[in-house]
């Protein structure tokens, strides 16, 4: 098991490191999207900038970009993710080619200021300046998590650790990133995902610099970490952060965790982990409720005003109409709202609900609760296999496909990891989906038989 966990982690570590090939993302974006929407908006895309976890785009002009961000941003994150799983955010950057003027070279200094500080552990400490206390709409679901968020700012270490869990979506991060805000001009603050933690982690080891890593953590006064559940199986991660996590409480430092379910239901987490992890407040963050979700578009509305300087005009029946269709999160929430919004920009009129269900026909379909292990039991039973054979390590391609079929939808269609997805085949590495993802794609556009497959497959998944 130790062996397997440090095999998977020095993977990791290649992949994170590699480059990307614009090319190929081009020709990824090309099938995903189709020629219509490939050529008329993705194609204009340029790669300007690649940074470990972000990358830096270039756009024609403001437009273009409100259009793209608004409808097309998660998918085209999901695709280059494929091809670097540590890539967590795009920017984009307007640059008019016509325009061949100061303006761009301005740019491209700035770029290169940016370049030096690339791999430092800093560059990944930023807080995001707009997730604050003023922009975090308060409802019931969150009262408490927000409440005591703010306490903490106030009274440092009287509740230590501070640990927010709720599902995706809900504002953990949001929330870390609001009290790292408030805190970080009296403290030192550092704010990291655990999945950066355990990169830094596993690079220190490697460059044998693990003495740098140990202070650099151990000094700050308040540690946030997010998304605590990435160290789940990752034994030597865990003793690390164990190692960690005690010396900061011993000097009095402020510990703020979220994750994605309470301490003691985090399996493959060290039992002394845990109830560390239980020992100060745990609240957590529910799903919102209409009187919220209305609340939260109200606000976004305003913001988005000030930021297009131009009147946004949504009636309350739509306003209605957004909340109680988005079901699940209040990300999915704000993406639905941009939608409707960029729809409404384009076309410069006022909607209806109709108008609403159709931009979002789409949108909904998507949403149907589609996990790893449904796609695994319809693929299986497609193909009339046993789920234990299509898991099994046998290569024989009448297993072999189906088994990459049923990798390919775990990654097109849930928002699992390539790591996790691995872990959900029979503990495959990051590496067997990513061949698998690419070979799928490439005969769903060389193979008649395999795009019906796929389609079908689709849609037993849909019903
Ligand atoms: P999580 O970390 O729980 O997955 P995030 O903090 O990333 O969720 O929140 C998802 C999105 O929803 C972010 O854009 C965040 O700003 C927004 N959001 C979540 N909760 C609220 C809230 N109560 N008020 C305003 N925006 C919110
Ligand atoms: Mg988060």
């Amino acid at each position: 098991m130790d062996n397997n966990n440090t095999k998977k982690q020095n993977i990791y570590i290649s992949e994170e490191e590699r480059t990307l090939d614009w090319i190929d993302i081009q020709a990824a974006f090309k099938r995903t999207f189709g020629n219509e929407i490939y050529t008329s908006w993705l194609q204009k895309i340029s790669l300007v900038k690649e940074y470990n976890d972000y990358l830096i785009l270039s756009v024609p002009t403001r437009f273009f970009r409100d259009w793209i961000v608004s409808r097309y941003l998660d998918k085209i994150l999901e695709q280059v993710k494929v091809f670097k799983l540590s890539l967590n955010r795009i920017e984009f950057k307007i640059i008019d080619d016509n325009k061949n003027n100061s303006d761009l070279i301005l740019k491209t200094d700035e770029i290169n200021k940016v370049t030096t500080i690339k791999d430092s552990i800093l560059n990944y400490n930023r807080l995001n300046p707009n997730l604050n206390f003023e922009s975090f709409v308060q409802g019931k679901s969150n009262d408490i998590a927000l409440s005591y968020s703010k306490k903490i700012c106030e009274h440092i270490s009287r509740y230590n650790p501070l640990y927010i869990c709720g599902g995706v979506g809900l504002g953990k991060t949001h929330l870390l990133n609001a009290i790292g805000l408030e805190l970080q001009s009296e403290n030192n603050v550092m704010f990291i995902s655990a999945e950066r933690f355990m990169y830094h982690f596993i690079k220190s080891i490697k460059k044998n610099d693990m003495v740098n890593f140990k202070d650099f953590f151990r000094k700050s006064s308040i540690f946030i970490i997010d998304d605590i559940q990435f160290i789940r199986g990752k034994e030597s991660l865990q003793e690390e952060f164990f190692h960690t996590f005690n010396s900061l409480i011993d000097k009095n430092s402020q510990i703020i965790i979220s994750s994605d379910r309470a301490p003691m239901k985090l399996d493959r987490v060290q039992e002394r982990i845990k109830s560390r992890l239980a020992g100060g407040l745990v609240v957590d963050i529910d799903i919102p409720d209409l009187e919220l979700k209305v609340k939260i578009i109200k606000k976004k509305i305003i913001e988005m005003q000030s930021q297009f300087k131009e009147n946004i005009n949504l009636s309350e029946d739509v306003i209605n109409y957004i909340a109680n269709e988005s079901k699940t999160n209040i990300r999915e929430l704000i993406g639905i709202l941009n939608r409707v919004i960029a729809f409404s920009r384009v076309h410069n009129k006022d909607l209806t609900i109709n108008d609403c269900k159709n931009i979002l026909k789409d949108v909904f379909s998507q949403m149907k609760v589609i996990t790893v292990d449904k796609i695994q039991n319809v693929v299986s039973n497609y193909f009339n296999i046993p789920l234990s054979d299509m898991l099994s390590q046998r290569r024989s391609r009448p297993l072999a496909r189906p088994r990459q079929l049923a990798m390919y939808l775990a990654k097109k269609m849930t928002t699992r990891s390539l790591p996790e997805i691995g872990r959900r085949f029979a503990n495959r590495d990051h590496t067997t989906v990513i061949h698998a993802v690419k070979t799928i794609t490439r005969l769903s556009e060389q193979d008649d038989e395999m795009k019906k497959n796929i389609n079908q497959i689709k849609s037993l998944l849909q019903e």
